[in-house]
Parts: structure tokens; C-alpha cells; sequence
């Protein structure tokens, strides 16, 4: 026994705990990322077998897996192979398993339980290469009468061996560790499991029926851990930090009387809602969704202008440099001439400017500022921040945010998304959180035509860059590499060296990751002025570039990307009233996978609907940005399926917080709540 009453086991408590682990052992459950009490509980099984009804020997079905008893009447071996006839009651079945070594330890007359695949072409009813037993006179048999967890196994541990452990930490440490945490209430109103019998249930599953409420058990729990976790910490922000109320004023006025175009009424109804948040003296907190081209960058200049007439400072974030770039020039054309200084802090600016842009914004010469993520370093000082914008949220993951609020007293937030995230995720992950959504494109925008062509139809392509071009429009040609190499992929230099060669008299430039900011911007800057008729660029572009006169898009090597991004890198065109063209130049090695995306982009232009097909292909913590955070890294819970647990999970939640705020009723929940989240939820100053 290595645990005392001074040091009881805990869920957090190594498996080594666990008899018959040692160091060896521990190491390679390591590898399927068991460590702890906690992760052998939850480890979860691939799959089951139901092994519950053996079956008589005249009634196997062929090519099933069948479970079954007999004695054993004959036995023979022959190179590699032993071969045996078992006989019961019912009849009999011919057994072969490939290895010789079986037939040493057989003898006529031992009974035996069987579990395996019944040969399907075979006459006479065979199992082949089955698992078995020999069964002692009145011992009940192990691996046949029950329902079977099959899990992810190695080479070092086999299926026995993890049912072993799993069974023993279960049978020696369940009791103690894993104490229920759901309120009462919860648990009665909806019958549920206790948490102990649930888990149990994961690995010994009694019946279909009770092994599905074990499991929706867990789901909730995920959820409801998880919303609770959400309301705490909005309640945090909201308790202990006062915005100032921000409120738009002259040169708000002045800006919306010289806009050179009518907001569409989504753009116009959520400047409205963020301009209600942001007159509030709680920190507004929204999430502004608009598929890409909607229009959300005046949305944003509008919440600056606010800031400004209030006297408060706005910072905006976005994640490339060519995309802040790019939103400093929109803002400096905008704010300068109502007499505001505009500043871009990236990561690469020389020292002494990065020192000058520093000092203006601590002593406040800075209304604003652009940047990248470096606008939230640890030497960055605001004078009176009252305004934080993130561009592109889901690249950023969903919890920086509270670096960056911890920049300003409290300063209003408003994060845009172009990659529209699902409804459950907003619900769970963002469950603070106000939304506004961009449901229409601005006047005149026609859906961009996508057809996808295999690399010998390369020269229509040609042929379309050309009528493009001759339009006076522009083009971009995505690769997925900035080099040659082994993988067989197309690469920024070298289809650009062949443009060059098949379209003389078009101007082409490269763009890619490699090369220098200045590089960069220089290049961007002499294709947003129509200097440039084709770039060839990596992903650089991917996000956030608008150049309305870009109308033609090639993306090579199409079926490397994933869907949300296929549809951002589309959306570098259709910014304009031409109707605009996305070419997916697929790849002779392309994945089933590869092509399924191919053709849903062919089909579809809707990002919302698109964005739901990939949480459903990937999981969401790839479609957010959040893995690495592991918010949405459920163990059992599923976004997709379980939107009802979901659902009835978040107003349990909601309930349960609006009478107890701080869970002082709850302290086991409350608990629970901080072990698993209260790090990435950043709540650890509530315990
Ligand atoms: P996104 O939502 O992808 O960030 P942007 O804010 O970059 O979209 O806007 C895309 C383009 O549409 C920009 O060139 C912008 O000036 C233009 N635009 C935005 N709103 C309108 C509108 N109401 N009418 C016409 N053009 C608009
Ligand atoms: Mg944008």
C-alpha cells in the first residue's frame, strides 16, 4: 500500500500509484497520455465488444466475431499453424490460430471460452485466430460474459494489460477520488448517474441503456463545468473592473457624413450594439461575426472613433503584418485628417521608432494604435486605453484576452471573426460574450464563381489571368510552399518563375513569410495600388487582405488546406462589384479528404455552413485557435452531437450561478471547476 492517511490518492495522484506500475509501466501508459488517477478514469475506450451471449457452436454467424464454449476433442499442428476441434452440446467448430506453439499447452478434454472472427468462407463453422481461455472446473471465464472496452493500445501494452490497470485503479482508488460534484438538484432532476457509477460504466458497460446514460452523464458534466466556468468569469471582469463609458461625439459626426458609401443595415445594427456596450460602465465584451467581405473593418473604426471623442485611447490587433499594415493605413486615412495621431507598433520596427511609438502611447500623443501581438508585450503602457479591437480572433485562441484587458483599467472589447464560428462553440467557449453578426455583403457584390481543375487543364487558367488582366483587374496564385523540396507540392518560386516565362507581359510579384517586412509591405502596398497584375504568394494573404480589384484567385495544391481556410483565401476576392472568379487547381496526390474539401468549396459559399462541415471533419479546437488551451478538448462531449446536453447544461448553469454567484453552496463543484479550467479560464483569483 503506498498511500497513508496523511497522503490519500488523489485524481492528480501518479499511476504508479497503482499496483503491479512501475516505472516501465508508467512510461508507456505515458505515451497514450496517462499520467495521473485522473487520466486512467477518463481514459477511454476506442470502441466495445460485446461479448455478453455465447453462442452455440451450430449457430455461428460467418464473419462476425462470436464468443462461445467447447472441449476441446482434437489437436493438431502443422509449420505454424494449431488447429483444433472443439465440441459442445450444440455441435462442433474447427479453431486455428497462427502459431504452433498453442498446441503444446492444449489437451483433449479442456474446456475452453472462445472470442473471435468466425471464417467467413469456411464450410464447416470456424474461428479463426480467436482469443481464449481454459477454463478451470467452476471458474467463470474472463474474457467472454460481459461487454468489453477495446482502447487505444501500443505495442507495449496490450488490450489485457490496460484492462488490468483500468480495472485496478477503478476497484482501488474510484471510491475515494472521484466524489460527485454535480449539485443535488441536478443530479435529481434529471436522474443522472452518479459520477463513480458512470465512469465505471465507461469501462464495464452493463447495457446499451446504461452505458448511454453514463456517458451523457460525463457530456453534462463537461458542459456544465464549463459554462459555470464562463459565468464566473465574466462575473470576475464585471465585479472588479469599471469601463469608462465611451460615447461617440464630433468626429464620429464628421466621419459618418463624409463615408464614401451607405453601411448595409447589418453593418449599421451592429454599430448600434456596440456602440450601446461601449456607453456602459461594464467592459463590453462582443464578438463581431461577418463572413469575409462583409465589412467589419468600418464596424471597428466606428468603436474607435467613439473611444477617441471620449478622450480614450484604441488599440487594434491583428494577426499578420501585412493585415496591420494594412489596417493603419484605413486608419490613419481616416483618423489623421480629423486631427488624431495614428501609430503602428509591430514586432520589427528599429529601436528608436519602437521607443517613440512607446513613449506617445504611455503619455497618451497616441489615439491609436495598430499592431500585431506585439501590442500586448510586457513593455507596452497606455496612457488611458479605453478600446481594444482583435482582428481575426480565432487565430488568436479565445483567451489572450485577458492579457490584453489587463493593458487598460478595463477597456472595451470587440473581436472579429471572418471564420464564423459554429453556434454551439459560441455558446460554450463564448458563452460572456455578445454577438453581432454581418449577414449581408455590401451592395453589389455578386457570389464569387469557384470551379476546381486538375493541373493538365493549367493553361485555361492561363488564359482566364490573361482576359483578367486585360479587364485592368488583378490576381493572386497560392502555394502551399516558398521552395522546392521533396514533397511533391507547387512552390511560390518556381510558379513564379513559370508565369513569368508563359505571361511575359504581365507584371508579377512574390510574396511569402520569407521575406522582410519592409519586403512585404512594399510589395502589398504596389498591389493595392494596381501596380501589380499577378502575386504569387503563400498564405501570407490568407486573411484580413482587402484589395477589391483582385477578382481571380488561383489556390494550387488545393486539398493541403482545410476548409476554413480555403474559404479565407477565397475571400481575398468577390471584395468589389466584378463578379469574381476562385480557381482550386487540385493535385495528382490529392486525399479523399483533400478532394471532399475541393468540393464542398465548388458547392458552397456560404462560410457559416462551411465553418459547420469542418467543426464536424476536425473538431473545433483546430476551427478556434483553442487547442493548445484545451477549452473545447472534451473528453466525452461531443459540440456537434450533444447540442441538447449543451444546451440544457448552460441553463443548469445559468440557474445555479444566478442564486449563488461565488458557489458558496457548491464548494466540491467549485472546486472542480478551478482544478480543470480555473487556469485557462483565468479564474484562479476567485479560489
Ligand atoms: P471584412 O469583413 O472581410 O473585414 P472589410 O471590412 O475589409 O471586410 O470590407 C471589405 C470591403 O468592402 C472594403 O473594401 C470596404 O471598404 C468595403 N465596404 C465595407 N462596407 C461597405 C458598404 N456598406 N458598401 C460598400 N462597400 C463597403
Ligand atoms: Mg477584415
Amino acid at each position: 500500500m503506498k498511500t497513508t492517511k496523511h497522503n490519500p490518492p488523489r485524481l492528480s495522484s501518479p499511476i504508479t500509484l497503482i499496483d503491479g506500475i512501475g516505472p516501465k509501466k508508467a512510461e508507456a501508459f505515458s505515451h497514450l497520455g496517462v499520467h495521473t488517477l485522473e487520466d486512467m478514469f477518463y481514459f477511454l475506450p476506442r470502441r466495445y465488444e460485446d461479448r455478453r451471449t455465447p453462442k452455440p457452436l451450430d449457430s455461428l454467424t460467418r464473419g462476425e466475431y462470436e464468443c462461445a464454449y467447447g472441449v476441446v476433442s482434437e489437436i493438431g499442428a502443422d509449420y505454424d499453424k494449431t488447429r483444433a476441434i472443439i465440441t459442445n452440446n450444440s455441435g462442433s467448430a474447427e479453431v486455428i490460430w497462427f502459431s504452433d506453439k498453442i498446441a503444446s499447452f492444449l489437451r483433449e478434454g479442456m474446456r475452453l471460452a472462445l472470442y473471435g472472427k468466425i471464417d467467413e468462407r469456411s464450410i464447416v463453422p470456424r474461428f479463426v485466430h480467436p482469443e481464449f481461455e481454459i477454463l478451470k472446473p467452476n471458474s467463470t471465464p474472463t474474457i467472454i460474459g460481459k461487454v468489453f472496452p477495446i482502447y487505444p493500445a501500443t505495442a507495449d501494452l496490450n488490450q489485457r494489460t490496460i484492462r488490468k490497470f483500468v480495472d485496478s485503479a477503478l476497484d482501488s482508488f474510484s471510491e475515494e477520488c472521484l466524489k460527485d460534484f454535480l449539485p443535488r438538484r441536478v443530479l435529481n432532476r434529471y436522474g443522472m448517474m452518479s459520477l463513480r457509477e458512470a465512469i465505471l460504466q465507461l469501462h464495464n458497460p452493463s447495457d446499451e441503456r446504461t452505458f448511454i446514460r453514463a456517458r451523457n452523464r460525463l457530456a453534462f458534466d463537461e458542459f456544465y463545468l464549463l459554462q459555470a466556468g464562463v459565468i464566473m468569469r465574466r462575473s470576475l471582469y464585471s465585479s472588479q473592473l469599471k469601463a469608462k463609458p465611451l460615447k461617440p461625439g464630433e468626429k464620429f459626426r464628421t466621419f459618418m457624413d463624409t463615408l464614401p458609401f451607405t453601411l448595409t443595415d447589418a453593418q449599421r445594427a451592429a454599430g448600434y450594439e456596440v456602440l450601446e456596450d461601449m456607453d456602459r460602465d461594464i467592459p463590453m465584451n462582443r464578438l463581431l461575426q461577418g463572413d469575409v467581405g462583409s465589412g467589419k473593418t468600418i464596424v471597428a473604426v466606428i468603436a474607435v472613433l467613439a473611444a477617441c471623442d471620449s478622450g480614450a485611447q484604441a488599440a487594434f490587433m491583428a494577426p499578420t503584418e501585412i493585415l496591420a499594415a494594412q489596417h493603419y493605413i484605413t486608419l490613419r486615412k481616416t483618423l489623421e485628417p480629423l486631427g488624431l495621431n495614428v501609430a503602428l507598433l509591430t514586432g520589427s520596427l528599429r529601436t528608436s521608432e519602437r521607443r517613440r511609438i512607446l513613449e506617445g502611447l504611455s503619455i497618451g500623443s497616441v489615439d491609436a494604435v495598430v499592431g500585431t501581438h506585439a501590442l500586448f508585450s510586457g513593455s507596452v503602457e497606455f496612457a488611458n486605453l479605453g478600446l481594444a479591437i482583435v482582428d481575426e480572433q480565432h487565430r488568436f485562441g479565445v483567451l489572450q484576452r485577458g492579457a490584453l484587458a489587463a493593458k487598460g483599467q478595463a477597456p472595451h472589447l470587440l473581436a472579429m471573426t471572418a471564420t464564423p464560428i459554429p453556434r454551439t462553440l459560441i455558446m460554450s467557449v463564448y458563452g460572456g460574450l455578445g454577438v453581432s453578426v454581418l449577414n449581408e455583403l455590401p451592395p453589389g457584390r455578386k457570389e464569387i464563381h469557384t470551379i476546381s481543375l486538375i493541373p493538365p487543364e493549367a493553361p485555361k487558367v492561363y488564359a482566364m489571368i490573361l482576359e483578367r488582366v486585360k479587364k485592368g483587374e488583378q490576381v493572386y496564385w497560392v502555394c502551399p510552399l516558398i521552395d522546392d523540396s521533396e514533397r511533391d507540392l507547387a512552390s511560390v518560386s518556381s510558379v513564379y518563375a513559370r508565369l513569368r516565362n508563359i505571361l511575359p507581359d504581365l507584371t508579377i510579384s512574390m510574396l511569402h513569410g520569407r521575406m522582410s517586412v519592409d519586403e512585404k509591405s512594399r510589395v502589398m502596398q504596389s498591389f493595392a495600388e494596381g501596380k501589380i497584375d499577378l502575386l504569387v504568394a503563400t498564405v501570407v494573404i490568407e486573411v484580413g487582405v482587402d484589395v477589391p480589384n483582385a477578382t481571380m484567385i488561383v489556390i494550387q495544391d488545393a486539398g493541403q488546406y482545410g476548409l476554413a481556410q480555403l474559404h479565407q483565401l477565397r475571400g481575398r476576392v468577390g471584395r468589389g462589384e466584378a463578379q469574381s472568379l476562385c480557381v482550386l487547381l487540385e493535385n495528382a496526390g490529392i486525399t479523399p479528404v483533400g478532394r471532399e474539401r475541393v468540393g464542398a468549396m465548388v458547392k458552397c459559399s456560404d462560410g457559416f455552413e462551411l465553418a459547420e462541415q469542418d467543426l464536424r471533419a476536425r473538431g473545433p479546437g483546430e476551427v478556434c485557435g483553442t487547442h493548445q488551451h484545451g477549452v473545447t478538448d472534451f473528453r466525452v462531449a461531443d459540440l456537434v452531437r450533444d447540442e441538447k446536453i449543451l444546451r440544457l447544461a448552460k441553463k443548469e448553469a445559468e440557474e445555479l450561478l444566478r442564486e449563488d454567484p461565488n458557489l458558496d453552496s457548491e464548494p466540491l463543484l467549485k472546486r472542480e471547476i478551478l482544478r480543470r479550467l480555473g487556469e485557462v479560464l483565468e479564474l484562479a483569483a476567485t479560489s
